[in-house]
This record gives C-alpha cells, sequence and structure tokens, in this order.
C-alpha cells in the first residue's frame, strides 16, 4: 500500500511539532501543504532547555541565523555535561564534545595516559573540557576543532520556528483535538477539535507530547518500557534568576539520592530541576531538594512532570508517525530529546524527498532505525548509572547491580577485556563519548596494551605534560563565556 503526502497535518505545537513544521517547509518547498494543529489551553512541555552539537546542524539546514537564534532564546553556548557525584559523592568529570587526540602519531591518547596512571583527569587533555574547567567560550577554529551546543528557553525556541515557519507557508491552526476520525485502513483520515472543525490530511505527524493523541491513543501503539534501567519518572523543574555576571558554558548533572540535579545557564535565568525515581524517593522529598538546592531566587513554582522511559514499538504506523515526546522518551540526563526529534525529522525528510509515495519499506525502515537509535543512547544513558560506586540509597545500589541489556553488557565486557570501544549502527554518541564517560568513572580495561610499553615512559609523560600545558595556555587566552557572548549579541 502507498500513501502519498500532498496534505502533512502535524499535531503539536512544542519543539517537535515547530521543528517538523519548519523542516518541512523548508525541504518540501511549496510541494506540500503543512498545517500545524495546537492547543494553546494545553500548552507545551517548556522544559528541554540543554541541546545536543546537532541541533547546530538542524538551525543551519532550516537557515537560521546562530546570533538571532540565540537572541530569539536567550541561549547560551553549551561545551558538555559536568557530572558531580556519579562515581562518589565529591568526584566530577565532564563529558564534553571534544576528541582526547593521538599521540605518537596513530597512539591512542587515553591509553598512553592510563598507561602511566595519572591522577589528574583525562580532562586536561581535550580543549573543550579545559575551557567547561575554565568557564570560557570561544568558536571551534582550525587549530582547536570540536563540536559544541546550546541551552535555550524551549517556549521561546518553539514561537521562534513558528513564525519563520509561519512566514515559509506553514498554516497554524489553534484548538483542540477532541476525536480522532479513522480511515477503513485503519490509519488516520482527520483530527476533530473542541469547535466542531476537522483538519483532514494525508499524513499525520503525532507531535503532541507525553499524550501521544494519535500514535499511542488512537493507534493504541504498545509502549515498550525501559524503566527497569532508566527508573527516573518524574521531575520537578524550577527556574532561578541569574545570580552574577559568569556563565557556565554547561549543563551540571548532579546525582543526588533518588535521582539527579539539573542546573542549565540562560542568559537571564537558570535553569533547575531534579529528576527522580518515585520508586526509591518521594516526590515530595525530592521537590524539598530540590528548593534547598537553588542558587537564586525562583522565578516561578516548582512543576512538577511525570514521565515513563521507553518508547513506541512502532515510530510510524499505517499513516501517523510520531516524533518526539509522542514516540518516547529516554529521561534528560545527556539532553537527547531534541536530537532524537531531529533524528526523527532527518529520517521522514529523506523519505519524503525521495520523489515517489510512502510505502511499507519506508516505514519498516524508519521503524527499525528509531528503535535502534533509542536502544543506543539507552544504553550509553545506563553507563552513566551503572558503573557508580555509590551504595548511599537504593536508587544506587538498585542501579549498581541490575541486569543491563545485553547490547550494553557486550560492549564492556569489550571495554574491559580488551580497551575496545565498540560501536553499533545508529549510534548516538561515537566512540569519545563513551571514553569520557569510562574514563570519569574510572572504568579503564584490565590490562595495559603492551604495544604502548614500548615508548619510554619518561617520553609518554613529557608528550602528555606537554599537550597538557599548551591546551591549558591556549584556553587561558580565550574569553569567559559571558564575555564572548556578549560580543556575539552586541
Ligand atoms: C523533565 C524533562 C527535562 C527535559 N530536558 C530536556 C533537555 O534538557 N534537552 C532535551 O533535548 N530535551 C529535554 N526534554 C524533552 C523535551 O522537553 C522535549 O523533547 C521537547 O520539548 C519536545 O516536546 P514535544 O514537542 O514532543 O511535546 P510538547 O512540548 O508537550 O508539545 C505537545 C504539543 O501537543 C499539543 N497537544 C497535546 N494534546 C493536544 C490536543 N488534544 N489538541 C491539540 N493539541 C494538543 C500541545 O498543545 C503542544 O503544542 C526534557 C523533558 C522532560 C520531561
Amino acid at each position: 500500500m502507498t500513501q502519498k503526502f500532498d496534505r502533512i497535518v502535524v499535531v503539536g505545537g512544542g519543539s517537535a511539532g515547530w521543528m517538523t513544521a519548519m523542516a518541512l517547509v523548508t525541504g518540501l518547498k511549496g510541494r506540500v501543504n503543512v498545517e500545524v494543529v495546537e492547543s494553546e489551553e494545553i500548552g507545551i512541555v517548556g522544559v528541554g532547555e540543554a541541546t545536543f552539537p546537532s541541533i547546530r546542524h538542524y538551525n543551519q539546514l532550516v537557515g537560521i541565523d546562530e546570533t538571532e537564534f540565540l537572541r530569539a532564546t536567550n541561549g547560551t553556548y553549551k561545551l558538555g555535561i559536568r557530572f558531580c557525584d556519579w562515581l562518589e559523592v565529591g568526584r566530577d568529570y565532564f563529558h564534553t564534545f571534544g576528541h582526547f587526540g593521538n599521540l605518537f602519531g596513530s597512539q591512542t591518547l587515553w591509553a598512553q595516559y592510563r598507561r602511566m596512571r595519572l591522577a589528574e583527569p583525562l580532562g586536561l587533555q581535550c580543549v573543550p573540557t579545559v575551557m567547561a574547567m575554565q568557564g570560557r567560550f570561544a568558536l571551534p577554529s582550525e587549530q582547536d576543532q570540536f563540536k559544541y551546543a546550546y541551552h535555550f528557553d524551549a517556549v521561546r525556541y518553539a514561537a521562534f520556528l513558528r513564525q519563520l515557519a509561519m512566514q515559509r507557508g506553514a498554516r497554524h491552526t489553534q484548538g483542540r483535538i477532541v476525536d480522532v476520525v479513522r480511515r477503513a485502513d485503519g490509519g488516520v483520515a482527520a483530527v476533530q477539535l473542541d469547535d466542531g472543525r476537522r483538519v483532514e490530511g494525508d499524513i499525520f505527524v503525532d507531535c503532541s507530547g507525553f499524550r501521544s493523541l494519535l500514535l499511542g491513543g488512537a493507534l493504541q501503539e504498545p509502549f515498550v518500557d525501559f524503566s527497569h534501567w532508566l527508573p527516573v519518572d518524574g521531575a520537578w523543574a524550577c527556574p532561578t534568576e541569574r545570580v552574577g555576571e559568569e556563565l557556565a558554558p554547561y549543563t551540571q548533572a548532579t546525582a543526588l539520592e533518588g535521582g539527579w540535579a539539573w542546573r542549565i545557564p540562560l542568559q537571564n535565568r537558570t535553569g533547575h530541576g531534579h529528576v527522580f525515581a518515585s520508586r526509591f524517593i518521594d516526590p515530595e522529598r525530592a521537590r524539598e531538594q530540590l528548593l534547598a538546592r537553588l542558587d537564586g531566587k525562583p522565578v516561578a513554582e516548582p512543576r512538577l512532570l511525570r514521565f515513563t522511559t521507553g518508547h513506541r514499538q512502532r515510530f510510524w504506523v499505517n499513516n501517523v508517525i510520531a516524533i518526539g515526546l509522542s514516540s518516547g522518551f529516554l529521561e534528560p540526563l545527556e539532553s537527547t530529546s531534541i536530537y532524537l526529534i531531529q533524528d526523527g525529522i532527518s529520517r521522514l525528510m529523506t523519505m519524503l524527498t525521495a520523489g515517489r509515495p510512502l510505502d511499507e519499506n519506508d516505514r519498516a525502515l524508519f521503524n527499525d532505525g528509531s528503535v535502534r537509535r533509542f536502544a543506543r543512547i539507552r544504553d550509553f544513558i545506563i553507563l552513566h548509572y551503572c558503573l557508580t560506586r555509590r551504595r548511599d540509597s537504593e536508587l544506587w545500589r538498585h542501579v549498581a547491580t541490575m541486569e543491563l541489556p545485553e547490547t550494553l553488557a557486550f560492549r564492556m565486557e569489550l571495554w574491559r577485556r580488551y580497551g575496545v570501544l565498540h560501536e553499533y549502527d545508529e549510534e548516538g554518541f561515537d566512540a569519545t563519548s563513551w571514553l569520557a564517560i569510562h574514563a570519569g568513572m574510572e572504568h579503564w580495561p584490565e590490562r595495559d596494551d603492551p604495544v604502548f610499553a614500548e615508548i619510554p615512559p619518561e617520553r609518554a609523560l613529557q608528550a602528555l605534560q606537554g599537550r597538557r600545558n599548551a591546551i591549558a595556555a591556549s584556553v587561558a587566552r580565550m574569553p569567559l563565556h559571558h564575555q564572548m557572548l556578549g560580543q556575539v549579541l552586541r
């Protein structure tokens, strides 16, 4: 059965809905009608302030100017994440979007670092990590190449995209969907609004958030539950006023008794939240813990969000494609939701621009790729938890001893035995990211590779120290994050 797509209805106007609409009107210019249906009364989830470097790629593809974007969204630069108290209370490490590189030509640097048993963090060998430690930011250069992302106000981002997408021809329909009209083949023919209007379409992109109105609701697609491995199921979010001039160029994620707390600096305020597992901590206690941590005056009441980690079994069924929270959620530890939205959009655009009606193969490829992408990112997030040495609460005892997904257990075994950073297809994070977590959590291979011992230890040490000093000196000349932002936004 093939499916035409002249009329595309996007259900939902959060980040997922407007990112999708913007990509459609840009990539299929004038060839399709795009209509976004959203309910102002229901609103959007509005969290989702930390991103992944791929957001830059998305913005470039749809023609968004970086400075305009930073202005419109109160955005700041993000070099990565600082993880506090994950290994043990009082210990921290960075996962930034940069490489550790090689030594002596093609030798992996980490292996020499490990061989020397240095007490200083491996991160000192990585330019963006040192930038993050020093609170500095400069754009990548020929000499210092690394990726970066942003922190931004998700509500403003959706509004910014809406304005641009409408300028490019997207239709915007306000109204609460109260019913879904089905086709004889089980697909969706139209959505029915509370004032009696009907919005008909050929395909429907379900961006309705956790409600999953079409895929989970009307089509009843089962949910694949990951909460055994990712047990967090709630979050308190509470923004505060910005305190002081300085801005951290990173997200901070601090492990707590029953979950972890985020700290996300924007230009005008700081996002705070506590993601918790209600199996292990009472939500009220989680709220109190968040309030006790705030480092500024709250600008809103703490807001509670509930979720289950996992995804719909299939992401695309009949003529409904789910993108965003309606398709699944993996918890925000590595800021991957907007990346997954982008991933869904890019898969869809590849198929829509192929110049023929959609068929079963498109659906199968979309579903297969999306399921694997979720599984890869799930494994990466679990890695942050399962390597902990903490045993001070039920949550940490659970994650330290739980049975792991086979795919993760296999790659951890390869790392431990042979020092191999195995990669599957559809990875969300490359080997350097995996290395950053292994190193930060002091999880090293059982033995040093004898090949690396051929370099005399003094030479290896000298090379490591030389590189570390050169990076520190070069970063010290960069502007502080708020200075850089000030220059850009001037
Ligand atoms: C605690 C928490 C922290 C997060 N942190 C991050 C992060 O740091 N980084 C990141 O990338 N992601 C993060 N996310 C995820 C991120 O918030 C979402 O991926 C992103 O906001 C996209 O949401 P969405 O558009 O899918 O859903 P929503 O924003 O919820 O939008 C749903 C839309 O559907 C509409 N809708 C629903 N029902 C109806 C109806 N009946 N009729 C009409 N319209 C309807 C709503 O009005 C709304 O417009 C976080 C999520 C949570 C819960």
